[in-house]
């Protein structure tokens, strides 16, 4: 214990000092060590960015993809699958629930689609929550890959935070992930998060956690991946097989031994990159009754509550067992206010909670 509490004090207090040999190390501690890293983490998130958890009400705006990642739910060739796309005045109501509700920001989240009508109305959809909310409501893109063009066209429109997970920084291990039919080229992920970041947006990625072939030190490249390319957020979870994709079957997989990592990797997340915004996902949820919970007293600071209609909900699943299928939006933010506070920390109501480190790189 005495080795690994040293290098998690000194990484504490100096995040340059820590290497991805010892962060592989760090992210298989079990026991009291692991109990020691995310107790370390969290008290870093509570010196950088204080004891405040900010919501973004999630819209599933649309299960239609046009790619066929091995590992989801509502990949192009799950013909299982009921599509839909939520109509626009469904997808102004939800925002306004949000506004209502004092969520400071939504995401609008759906599965990957590159057209002309798509970029327009989406377009349209962003500047008119902006209308809705007197410019109030903060709006976080979720919807994969696409050109510059069309990202700068919805910048201009009124988003401002994009996600785009890198889900593996091994290109290898990408080709494994992912169907090699020129859709699904590592290369391209990686510039189009070069092309956010140059176009202005507060830029966040991540990565799938514990899928099959993934080593710790794997998984230790992945954050400094995330570190070099100087990320304002991180998004990522535990990888949970969905019945209906290739990956369905995975020997050794065991729901315990995901969330112990996924919330080993938010802890070594924080202690690298103190100063930025990282989810406590919803896929921690699902492995765990109060997985978000514990994700943010492992150093995560944002938790994205579902706020699609529930009719919506079992067309949007990623991966089995997706939570709060039968709860609804109003339901769900009581209880999550509650058990946040139960934990000692405050929701940020109507504020954007835009990332330290983002807010720091802009003013210099
Ligand atoms: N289509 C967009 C956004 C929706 S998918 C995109 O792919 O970027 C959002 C995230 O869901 C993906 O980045 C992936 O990491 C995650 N996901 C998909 N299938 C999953 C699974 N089986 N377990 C856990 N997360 C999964
Ligand atoms: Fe489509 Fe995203 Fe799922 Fe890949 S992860 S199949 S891009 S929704």
């Amino acid at each position: 214990m005495s080795t690994i509490s040293t290098w998690i004090n000194e990484a504490a207090k100096t995040p340059s000092s820590i290497t991805p040999q010892r962060i592989a190390s760090l992210l298989s501690l079990t026991g009291e060590e692991a109990e020691y890293l995310r107790n370390a983490a969290y008290a870093v998130k509570c010196d950088h960015v204080g004891r405040i958890v900010h919501f973004r009400g999630i819209i599933e705006l649309s299960n239609i993809c046009s790619k066929n990642c091995h590992y989801c739910g509502i990949r192009r060739e799950n013909p299982h699958v009921e599509r839909y796309t939520m109509p626009y005045d469904e997808v102004m109501s939800a925002a306004e629930f949000a506004f209502q509700s004092g969520y400071g920001s939504i995401v609008l989240q759906s599965g990957e689609i590159q057209s002309d009508v798509l970029t327009t109305r989406i377009e349209k959809i962003l500047r008119d929550i902006k209308t809705m909310s007197d410019g109030k409501l903060g709006i976080t893109l979720s919807l994969g890959e696409q050109s510059a063009e069309t990202y700068k066209r919805w910048f201009e429109a009124g988003a401002h935070r994009y996600l785009l997970r890198i889900e593996t920084s091994d290109p290898i291990l990408y080709k494994q992930l992912h169907p090699q039919d020129g859709y699904h080229r590592f290369e391209t992920r990686l510039e189009t998060l070069k092309n956010l970041k140059a176009l202005g947006w507060q830029t966040g990625s991540g990565i799938l956690i514990g899928v099959p072939g993934q080593s710790f030190d794997s998984l230790a490249q992945d954050l400094f991946f995330l570190k070099n390319l100087d990320v304002d957020m991180i998004g990522m979870g535990p990888f949970i097989p969905h019945h209906q994709t290739p990956m369905h079957t995975m020997s050794d997989y065991d729901p315990a031994v995901q969330l112990h990592k996924g919330l080993n990797m938010i802890a070594c997340a924080r202690l690298l990159m103190p100063d930025i915004n990282i989810a406590s996902t919803t896929a921690l949820q699902a492995l765990a009754d109060n997985g978000r919970e514990l994700g943010i007293l492992s150093g995560g600071n944002i938790i994205m509550p579902n706020i699609t209609e529930t009719k919506y909900r079992g067309s949007y699943q990623l991966y089995d067992g997706k939570p709060a299928i039968n709860e609804n939006a109003q339901r769900s933010r009581e209880n999550l206010q509650r058990s946040i506070e139960s934990i000692g920390e405050t929701v940020g109501f109507n504020a954007w909670g835009d990332s330290q480190h983002y807010l720091k790189r802009h003013k210099t």
